[in-house]
Formats: C-alpha cells, sequence, structure tokens
C-alpha cells in the first residue's frame, strides 16, 4: 500500500464515491479505476450511454448523498480466488484484468464504503463525510489502459479540495485558463498548426510561431554565449549501437519511435524465413543494425567531447543545441503544444570535474532566473529528485550519488527560491533539480531540467588528463530549463494570453491608412519601419478606422500608427497601442522607431 498525501485522499475517495453514485444511477455500468490526479480525480466507465452534462449533474446530486451518509471506507483483504470470484459474479471484468496486473506475493484487498466495492490499493480518507469540495468537470473518451487497440471508456474527471474556498478559487481559475488555452489563442492568431497528414503531436511552426520561437532561441542563445556555451549542431538520426551504449535503447523502446532499418535488409531477412519475432529480438540485441530517431541528444554531444582529447584546462566543455528529439507518447496523452512527439530541447550538456559540479549547476539555474524574470515569470520553485533507497532502476555507484544529491541540495538551498525534495523522481542516471512556473493565474507548469549524471562518462568511456597527468573522468551535466520550444512557447502564449511583448510579438505595428489617400504616406512609414527591422503590416481594406483598430485589438498587435491627411501633412504618426487602448498623441517616426527599438532592445514586458 502506497500512502497518499492528505488531497490526494481526498480526491481518490471523491472517485469511488463517483462510481458509487454512478451505479447507483446507472447499474449497468462497468468500472475500470479511478486515482486521483494532479488537479483532482476521475474513473473510467464502460457504458452504453453518453454521458452528457446534463447527467453530470444528476451524477454530482447522488454524491452529494453519499458524501451525507457518511459511509466509513472499509479495508477488506481477500485471496485472489475470492476477488476474481467476486468480481466475476458481478460482472466487473475490468477489475478482473487489473486484479491480474497485482504481482504474486502482494496483498488483495478491497476497499467498501456503504453498498459500493472497489477493487483498491488505498488510500482513503476515514468515511464519505469527509470529502466536502468536490465538482465534476467534463466527461471524454479514454482507451482502456491507454491503448488505441482498446475499447474506449468514458472519463468523468472531477475535482475535490479540503474546503470549498479552495475549490473556488479552482474553479476560477479553470475558467480563467480555458479564455487563454494555447490550442484556441494558437489557432485564432495562427501561431501553429497540427495537420493529421503530417501527424498527431508534432508541430508545424506558422511564419508567425517561428518568429516567436525565433526570438526567444536568439534570447536563450545571447545568454548561453554569455556563460561559455558553445552552440553546436548535431543530426536527427544515429545509429542504434549509439543509444544501446547510451542505454536508451531497448529498454526505454515504449517511449521511442521504432527503429529504423533499411527495407533491403528486411527483405533479404524475410526471405531466409526471419518470423516478426525474431525479427525483432536481432534488433534489440544488437544482430541488424538500424537507425534511431534520436530521444535524446546526450549521446551525440558526448561524441563530440569525446573527438578530441581534453585536458583539465579545457574544462568545463558546455555544448549547446536546440535539439529536435521524438518520443512516443499516448495519442491520448497529446495536447496541442505542451504535449508532443517532436520537440525542440533547449539543451545543452556539461562536462566539467567534480570541483566544478555546483558552480556549473548554479550557472544554470542563473540563466533560468534571467530568463524567466524577462519574461514576467518570476514566481517558480525547484523540485529536486532523489533516489528512492530501495530501487535497482539506478545506473553508476551510491558513492557518486550522495555526491550528487548533495550538490544539488546545496544548490538549490544557496539560490533562495523555494524547493522541494522528492525522493524517487530521480532519473535512472543521477539526480536532478525540475523547474516548476506559476503562471500569472496561478496555475503551475513544469518546464525543464538539470541532471548530474556518472553513468554516461562511464559507459561512453570518457576522460580528461588532468592536472597530474592522469586519465580522469568527467562528470555529465544535462540542462534543458526550459523543456522544449514547443512546450515553453504553449506556456507563454497562456501566460500572456496571446499579448506578448513588443520584442516578441509576430507583429509589432499595425498601420491604419484612415483612407486610400494615406496609402502611400502608409508605405513610405512602412519602409521606415522594415528597414529598422520592426515587423509592421498595412491594414489597407476598406473599412472604418473603427474597425481597423478592433481588428489589430483582436489580433493583440502592440502598436497602431493611425495615418490620417493631417499626420500625412505633418509627417507625423498616431500612436496608439495595446496596453492604454487610447490615442497617445502624435509622435514623429523617429521619434516612434525610437521608442519601439528601445522597447524591444530592454525586451520590455507588456505593462512596464
Ligand atoms: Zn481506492
Ligand atoms: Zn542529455
Amino acid at each position: 500500500m502506497k500512502q497518499m498525501s492528505p488531497l490526494q485522499e481526498i480526491r481518490h475517495s471523491a472517485a469511488h464515491i463517483m462510481a458509487t453514485a454512478v451505479l447507483r444511477l446507472y447499474p449497468e455500468a462497468k468500472l475500470d479505476i479511478g486515482p486521483p490526479t494532479d488537479t483532482g480525480f476521475y474513473y473510467d466507465f464502460d457504458i452504453e450511454h453518453k454521458f452528457t452534462a446534463e447527467d453530470l449533474k444528476g451524477i454530482e446530486a447522488e454524491m452529494k448523498n453519499v458524501v451525507k451518509e457518511r459511509q466509513p471506507f472499509e479495508r477488506i483483504e481477500v485471496t485472489r480466488q475470492e476477488a476474481e470470484n467476486f468480481f466475476r459474479e458481478i460482472g466487473q471484468n475490468y477489475k478482473i484484468g487489473r486484479l491480474a496486473d497485482i504481482p504474486e506475493g502482494e496483498s488483495i484487498t478491497y476497499y467498501r464504503n456503504g453498498e459500493f466495492v472497489d477493487l483498491c490499493a488505498g488510500t482513503h480518507v476515514e468515511d464519505t463525510g469527509r470529502v466536502r469540495a468536490f465538482k465534476l468537470l467534463n466527461v471524454a473518451g479514454a482507451y482502456h489502459r491507454g491503448s488505441e487497440k482498446n475499447k474506449q471508456l468514458q472519463r468523468i474527471y472531477g475535482t475535490a479540495f479540503p474546503d470549498k474556498k479552495e475549490l473556488k478559487k479552482y474553479l476560477h481559475q479553470l475558467e480563467e485558463a480555458k479564455k487563454r488555452d494555447h490550442r484556441k489563442i494558437g489557432k485564432y492568431l495562427q501561431l501553429f498548426h497540427i495537420d493529421e497528414d503530417v501527424g498527431q503531436g508534432l508541430i508545424l511552426w506558422t511564419p508567425a510561431g517561428a518568429i516567436i520561437r525565433q526570438q526567444l532561441q536568439n534570447f536563450i542563445a545571447e545568454e548561453l554565449r554569455k556563460q561559455g556555451y558553445d552552440q553546436v549542431f548535431t543530426p536527427h538520426i544515429g545509429k542504434l549501437g549509439l543509444f544501446r551504449t547510451s542505454g536508451h535503447f531497448p529498454y526505454y523502446s515504449d517511449s521511442q519511435y521504432p527503429p529504423i532499418v533499411h527495407r533491403a535488409e528486411l527483405s533479404h531477412l524475410a526471405e531466409e524465413g526471419c518470423s516478426c519475432a525474431e525479427l525483432s529480438n536481432k534488433i534489440d540485441g544488437g544482430e541488424i543494425d538500424g537507425y534511431l530517431l534520436k530521444p535524446m541528444n546526450c549521446p551525440m554531444h558526448i561524441k563530440l567531447y569525446a573527438s578530441q582529447p581534453r585536458s583539465y584546462r579545457d574544462l568545463p566543455v558546455r555544448l549547446a543545441e536546440f535539439g529536435t528529439v521524438y518520443r512516443w507518447e499516448q495519442s491520448g496523452e497529446l495536447t496541442g503544444m505542451t504535449r508532443v512527439r517532436g520537440f525542440t530541447q533547449d539543451d545543452a550538456h556539461l562536462f566539467c570535474t567534480d570541483e566544478q559540479v555546483s558552480a556549473e549547476i548554479e550557472g544554470c539555474l542563473y540563466l533560468v532566473k534571467v530568463i524567466l524574470s524577462t519574461l514576467g515569470m518570476s514566481d517558480y520553485r525547484v523540485r529536486v529528485g532523489l533516489r528512492a533507497d530501495d530501487s535497482e532502476k539506478y545506473a553508476g555507484n551510491l558513492e557518486n550519488w550522495n555526491k550528487a544529491e548533495k550538490v544539488l541540495l546545496e544548490v538549490a538551498e544557496n539560490m533562495g527560491v523555494p524547493f522541494t525534495k522528492e525522493i524517487g523522481e530521480a532519473a535512472f542516471y543521477g539526480p536532478k533539480i525540475d523547474f516548476v512556473v506559476r503562471d500569472v493565474i496561478g496555475r503551475e507548469w513544469q518546464l525543464g531540467t538539470v541532471q548530474v549524471d556518472y553513468s554516461l562518462p562511464e559507459r561512453f568511456d570518457l576522460s580528461y588528463v588532468g592536472a597530474d597527468n592522469k586519465p580522469h573522468r568527467p562528470v555529465l551535466i544535462h540542462r534543458a530549463p526550459f523543456g522544449s520550444m514547443e512546450r515553453f512557447c504553449g506556456v507563454l502564449i497562456e501566460h500572456f494570453a496571446g499579448n506578448f511583448p513588443t520584442w516578441l510579438a509576430p507583429e509589432q505595428v499595425r498601420l491604419l491608412p484612415i483612407t486610400d489617400n494615406q496609402n502611400e504616406f502608409a508605405q513610405n512609414i512602412f519602409d521606415q519601419l522594415f528597414s529598422k527591422g520592426i515587423r509592421a503590416s498595412i491594414d489597407s481594406q476598406s473599412d472604418k478606422l473603427g474597425a481597423k483598430i478592433r481588428r489589430a485589438e483582436t489580433e493583440k498587435v502592440p502598436y497602431m500608427l493611425i495615418l490620417g491627411a493631417k499626420e500625412a501633412e505633418q509627417e507625423m504618426v498616431s500612436v496608439r497601442s495595446r496596453v492604454n487602448k487610447e490615442n497617445e498623441g502624435s509622435l514623429t517616426v523617429e521619434d516612434f522607431i525610437a521608442r519601439v527599438e528601445k522597447e524591444i532592445e530592454t525586451r520590455a514586458l507588456p505593462n512596464s
């Protein structure tokens, strides 16, 4: 039994209460599972009837009855056979499947509340009366066990909090979040496109979205250069053997695109009568070599490090790349830009001595601070992921692990941001720091990580010559603090609700000639802005000025320049900004350009 946190217990108990209510109203429903999530809970149901929003209200009302009944949650230990007989008898076949997942030797338990009995390892609140503040949110399709090969079930999502006030706050946040949804804004402002013919979870950056990404990359690259990083480029595929050495293949095959083996080799083997299973064994075992669409950039950067002899005087070697990687995510997990299958990490690998580790990590954290504060995201925390003592999944020796964990904790303590220790959240090759930012409406987003790795340098037998003239093993630090450009841009769209600061805005200035008579004047100003690298366009549609202003506003352009007969005659522009929403008076073109250039150069935030 894994003890849940008090909040998880409330949410998970709410899932039991929901299942109780659903069975009262829809006795024919078949139940799968109902775990707590980061923001609430869900339960999956197999039922002919399609749940509607109206049904959710009815279920919620029945849940209130179950809460009023204050049914105690009772733990009952049973044998595998008893459990199987029971669920067969009541026709809950998914439970029999789930029963089979429980390893031999582990105890099997029911939890009973009132008339409802669930196969569950716990844990729960004492009785249903403890779940006081909850709300059902929506229903969505979810494949059984997340696989498209299985039946699609109906997943009812809800949330629960210790009290009504916290629930209300969260529901308000959800409303705000809906308005800011990057999928909606991204579509409206044409920032990115996902096309079924290209593939799910693969982002096509539109010209407007590409500007935002390029500006961000320039900004990050500039900061990296100041910190002594070198930029590199590496290919999208590499030999399977490389990823065997790194340990990424075949152990993580589930989260990778399948290996690429040339058709000629496959048909040759097929002629020999090689079966699919044999083929896949040969690939896994290394008898057939192919290529892997890279799930990580590390092995390639490691090969760059190893491509020449290194002395302690060369260290730290800091190799940075906006490196595109591909990972297989269940299609049900994909969301807009924030959960994708192909993404470009703001990746870098630092090769350093033991003594340099803490200074390098401090450097990483400093960089994150600079970039997040420039974007108005100063509210963030870090999670330090440590190893779980009892697990054998970790690579490397314990002494190195302890060393690395100690360093990460020290640096986290010194940097003066809130941090939590998360036991069991380390990577398989070393402990890590995760960044979690809070956006303007209070939602938390996990960005990227900094990870200390003593394992890959061993696997690739990396070395440098020390001051003692002897070979030593460098330490490897992986860092992609913003995660990926896709995810980070998705988060930024929501953070700014599409109102990007001028330096990031795809279109910075919209020119609004009042009549066609000012078209030539508009073109003249456009040319001046263009020559300064300011991104502008002319709205030469035949609408009235009011309509042009509204259009520029809904398209979230930071500046509008209103150009009438008077302005043309005086060679002035009448400025209207997105922030102030009113005419700010006339400026000469030179003064306006100076103002915008300063705003861009300082990367000023929209309301500063
Ligand atoms: Zn339970
Ligand atoms: Zn890496």
